[in-house]
This record gives C-alpha cells, structure tokens and sequence, in this order.
C-alpha cells in the first residue's frame, strides 16, 4: 500500500504511543496489529515492546516495526478514539495520528 511513498517517511524510524484517556477499548488496534496493540485488564489498550512485553505506563511508546507500518497505520486511521500516535523517533513530530498535519 505505498504507504511511505505517501508520505516521505521513508525508512525513518517510527514509535508509536496510545492516549489511554481516549480509548473507547473497542480492540480494533488489537485486531489490526496484535503484534504491537493490545488489551489490558483494564480494558483498554496498550503498546507491546518489541519483545512482546505489554507496556502498562499510559503513553509508553514502542517502536513500530516496519514489516508493520501499515497494520499500524491503518489502526490510527481507524481508531474510533482518535488516540493512536505514530512519531518520527528522531524529532518525536507526529506522522499519523490526530496531532499529525
Ligand atoms: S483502536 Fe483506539 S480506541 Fe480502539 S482499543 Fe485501540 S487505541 Fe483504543
């Protein structure tokens, strides 16, 4: 899907951070990329680390793998909280998401 195309990211390295505050806990995320996405027993959702580890801090960020760039990305578009963040690492400006321009 041409996603980095689109936009010039390139092969920059990308993280992405959930605001726990607006998370309907509806679990789209999760269907999308349950590598990266998922639900805590609180019912709402959290990144994973890269080994698998689900981060509980609200707002952790986690790398986004490319492989899984547009599961990820498609989880931000479609996310009914509007509360996916995906950033650029090196500048933290915000590529996808409701902050992005
Ligand atoms: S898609 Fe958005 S609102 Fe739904 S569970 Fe994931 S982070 Fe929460």
């Amino acid at each position: 899907m041409g996603v980095q195309q689109e936009t010039g990211v390139g092969s920059e390295e990308l993280e992405v951070w959930i605001d726990q505050d607006l998370c309907t806990g509806d679990g789209i995320c999760a269907q999308y990329a349950p590598e990266v996405f998922e639900l805590d027993i609180d019912g709402l959702a959290y990144v994973k680390s890269a080994d698998d580890e689900l981060l509980q801090a609200k707002g952790a960020t986690t790398p986004v793998p490319l492989p899984l760039l547009t599961d990820v990305v498609d989880s931000a578009r479609e996310c009914p909280g509007d509360c996916i963040h995906v950033r650029r690492v090196s500048d933290s400006v915000e590529i996808y998401g409701p902050d992005a321009e």
